[in-house]
């Protein structure tokens, strides 16, 4: 089945078209500024030269229409009609209380969606307006919609919990959710089949690094606990979010600078993380250039920051879980930087954890699933390039399925 993987933000969509029985990628790309002044969509079918044409989007319907008419031009598309699209699948940052799988977009499933909007207004506001378009566009393919949120939902009471007055959970569902569900659920999926043993006897760590990092305690094919919490502020040090931070700053900061809520917001989630500490840019390679070219101190700081971070979560979770059988690095940063796989590890040998350095610094292009750890470390540890793509293509699929 084709399956028509989109991911709608506010002034933006982007899209794939995936084949599931080839499990490949058919044609990428995305419309930008809709709404605004100079829309426009850049496409890429593999093999053929990258297209892109300007023209004025009014709103998500303009922009799917125009993603539609790329993707069947004679020229420069893949497909012959629309025909050929089996099903579309809705990336949704946001499941808040009510989704623990992908579902099928009804009437019922969208009351429950606008529902979430609170939780993630500058995300599910988008998305909602994504999928009604995609529904108006395309009448007779069926939509689904697949949350971030979802494979966190097995987390137990004592991991998701705040402890904040019980009142204010239940009045506005405050607890942790986890995000970056597809992928954390992609590669532990991976490192399962890898360890050849039953899921159900695995205990997994996976590190999704990129400019979003967090990283997922995998028990038994579950999830027991992550990083992300009730947003994807909280746990590890990202790109330019600050991650987890003493919650008393937050007031402090905002009493002594006058600060509103959406100033302080602004600064925790667009202005911290590496941009914050290392000041220069929020992007790891430019961090890691600054420190191995410069020596720079505070790029050295904000590289040393986030690998402590992640090696205390191995620890954590791997008490957590009562063992470790594997660690998983994924995502942007953890594909392509042998340092943020290694600086983690250093000192974990007696957890049974060891790196084999010249295998993790010799990796090259095309990434590809690699063993890191000795023959001899106990635990495996494993980079596991990302694939959140087939989790949605194929949920889309297994959803669409059952309906027959
Ligand atoms: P997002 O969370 O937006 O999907 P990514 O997973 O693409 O982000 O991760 C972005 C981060 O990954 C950036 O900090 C960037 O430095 C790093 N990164 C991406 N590609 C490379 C690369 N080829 N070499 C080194 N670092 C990379």
């Amino acid at each position: 089945m084709n399956v028509l993987i989109v991911n709608a933000g506010s002034s933006s969509l982007k899209y794939q078209l995936f084949n599931t029985e080839t499990k490949t990628v058919l044609a990428k790309g995305g419309c930008e500024r809709i709404g605004e002044k100079g829309g426009n969509i850049s496409h890429k079918v593999p093999e053929k030269t990258p297209y892109e044409k300007n023209q004025e989007l009014q709103n998500h319907e303009d922009a799917i229409k125009l993603v539609i008419e790329t993707l069947t031009d004679k020229e420069v598309g893949c497909i012959a009609s629309m025909d050929e699209i089996g099903a579309v699948g809705h990336r949704v940052v946001h499941g808040g209380p009510y989704f623990t799988g992908s579902v099928l977009a009804t009437e019922d499933v969208l009351a429950k969606v606008e529902l979430c909007k609170e939780l993630a207004p500058l995300h599910i506001g988008p998305s909602l307006v994504g999928i009604h378009a995609c529904m108006d566009v395309m009448k007779n393919v069926p939509q689904v919609l697949v949350f971030d949120t979802a494979f966190h939902s097995t987390m137990p009471e004592e991991a998701y919990t705040f402890a904040i007055p019980r009142e204010y959970s239940e009045k506005y569902h405050i607890r942790r959710y986890g995000f970056h569900g597809s992928s954390h659920r992609y590669v532990s999926r991976e490192m399962i089949q890898i360890l050849g043993k039953p899921a159900e006897e695995t205990k997994i760590v996976t590190c999704h690094l990129g400019n979003g990092s967090s990283i997922a305690a995998v028990k038994g094919g579950k999830v027991i606990d992550t990083t992300m919490g009730f947003t994807p502020l909280d746990g590890l040090m990202m790109g330019t979010r600050s991650g987890a931070i003493d919650p008393a700053i937050v007031s402090f900061l905002m009493e002594k600078e006058n600060l509103s809520a959406d100033q302080i917001n602004n600064i925790l989630n667009k202005k911290s993380g590496i941009l914050g500490v290392y000041g220069a840019s929020s992007d790891f390679r430019d961090c890691r250039m600054a420190m191995e070219e410069k020596k720079d101190p505070r790029a050295t700081l904000a590289i040393r920051m986030l690998a402590y971070q992640v090696k205390k979560y191995i620890g954590a979770y791997t008490a957590a879980m009562g063992g470790l059988d594997a660690v998983v690095f994924t995502a942007g940063i953890g594909e392509n930087n042998n340092i943020i796989r290694a600086m983690p590890c250093e000192g974990l040998e007696f957890l049974g954890i060891e790196i084999d350095h010249a295998v993790n610094d010799g990796i090259k292009r095309p990434i590809q699933t690699t063993k890191i750890s000795t023959e001899n470390s106990k635990v495996q540890v494993y980079l596991i390039p990302t694939n959140e793509e087939l989790i949605i293509a194929e949920d889309t699929e297994s959803v669409v399925s059952a309906l027959k």
